[in-house]
């Protein structure tokens, strides 16, 4: 594909614009980068206040199969991505048929389904040397009574829905082998896929983003903390996982993008569990076509961010590898930040967060609050680890923050 360069005019006089299916935080983050470079942007969400609707040059308000929303979307944009993991499938297909879009159907699909995700990992498992840990697929009545019997290897285990699950959502932690109907019953009988509960001594994900012409550049890998499944804290630091684990990840996320031939940023979740090895066994769990939460400190923290490498891979433009210049934790901003323990309203001490040095406060425009939802992050810059620690624990004390003891 010929490059999209900013700022240039086609024939027709249009100017360069690139487009984004879901009007998100990562929506409006990658308008952000793609604005700053000098490109015009387009957003499709039926949402009117959508966080990347609101910053945006353009903001189609439909659903994402509207076929006449698709095709204005395609009439404005030279390029199109996709911020929401959930897209429909034939949305991205439709678009292909006249604009390059990355990442493409077919690898949002397999990203979008467990089972099929995991039959990818399993595939290059040889290449990348990382699997993905045991589990079964639970599609029928005759599957699940199988799994019942012949499998209570993966009990205690995780229930999840093999679509549609994201935050720790379509999932239910099961400990017997009656648990694992009811709890089959409850995700309202749909493919799910039962997980063994593995002893997780931490978890790590690693972005690539790779061009259409095949080049690969990629992140190191930075370590998340989950709380109640929700992604709270992400150290991203040298030290901040075993080096050896650290590069066995980080050759393994190439691996996988490469063997989908994807293009465009990927996420790819790891969990690093306790085998009985020095520094634990490295387990695949799920990938993300795009952009990630756990990557948001590249905004403040490299030369190039992640939503930088996303309109870098689609608009073809060169992908340099990026540097990261500082030390960095990531707070995640849930809505809980907005209350008190009594649960009453109140307004986040943005002064005394403010006030301390390297920090970097990013909100989404969100207007209502609540509980789980994603409403900003913190990021920490600072000279070295200590310094960057000692800010954070100060900030999430600020903010009565979760996950204060894994800092
Ligand atoms: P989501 O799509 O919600 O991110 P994940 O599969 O990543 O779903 O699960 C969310 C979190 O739940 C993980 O980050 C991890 O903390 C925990 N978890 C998920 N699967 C397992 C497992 N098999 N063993 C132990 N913990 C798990
Ligand atoms: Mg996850």
């Amino acid at each position: 594909m010929s490059p999209i360069y900013p700022g240039s005019v086609d024939a027709a006089g249009q100017r360069a614009t690139l487009g984004v299916l879901g009007g998100g935080q990562l929506g409006r983050m990658f308008v952000h980068a793609a604005q700053r470079l000098g490109y015009f942007t387009a957003v499709l969400d039926p949402d009117a206040q959508s966080p990347a609707g609101l910053v945006s040059h353009h903001h189609i308000r439909t659903g994402y199969d509207d076929p006449a929303g698709l095709a204005q979307l395609a009439q404005l944009c030279q390029a199109i991505t996709t911020e929401f993991e959930n897209v429909p499938a034939q949305a991205l297909q439709t678009l292909a048929q006249t604009r390059p879009v990355a990442p493409g159907a077919a690898v949002v699909g397999i990203a979008q389904n467990r089972i099929e995700e995991k039959a990818h990992f399993a595939a290059c498992a040889a290449v990348s040397g990382v699997s993905c840990g045991p589990y079964a697929v639970i599609e029928t009545p005759a599957q699940l009574q199988a799994a019942q019997t012949d499998r209570t290897d993966l009990l205690p285990g995780i229930l999840k829905t093999a679509r549609l699950g994201y935050d720790g959502k379509g999932q239910i932690r099961v400990k017997t082998a009656a648990e694992l109907a009811t709890a089959w019953t409850e995700l309202g009988g749909v493919a799910c896929v039962l997980e063994k509960m593995l002893p997780l001594t931490a978890e790590c994900s690693v972005l690539v983003a790779r061009g259409w012409d095949g080049q690969v550049v990629s992140f190191a890998p930075q370590r998340n903390v989950h709380v109640d499944g929700i992604l709270a804290v992400t150290h991203a630091y040298e030290g901040n996982l075993p080096p050896a684990l650290a590069d066995r990840a980080r050759e393994a996320a190439v691996s996988i993008a490469q063997h989908l031939s994807y293009v465009g940023v990927l996420c790819v979740e790891f969990f690093v569990v306790d085998d009985g090895s020095e520094h634990g066994g490295l387990v695949v769990n799920e990938m993300a076509p795009r952009p990630h939460n756990s990557g948001h400190y590249t905004l403040d923290a490299c030369d190039a961010s992640q939503f930088d490498l996303q309109v870098h891979a689609m608009a073809g433009l060169p992908l340099p590898q990026p540097r990261q210049h500082s030390p960095a934790i990531m707070l995640n901003l849930l809505g809980e930040v907005w209350f008190d323990a009594g649960g009453q309203r109140r307004a986040p001490d943005w002064h005394a967060v403010l006030s301390l040095a390297g920090t970097h406060l990013h909100l989404y425009g969100k207007e209502h609050a609540r509980a789980g939802r994603k409403m900003g992050h913190l990021t920490v810059t600072g000279p070295d680890v200590a310094s960057v620690k000692t800010v954070a624990r100060r900030a999430a004390g600020l903010l009565g923050l979760p996950g204060l003891e894994a800092i």
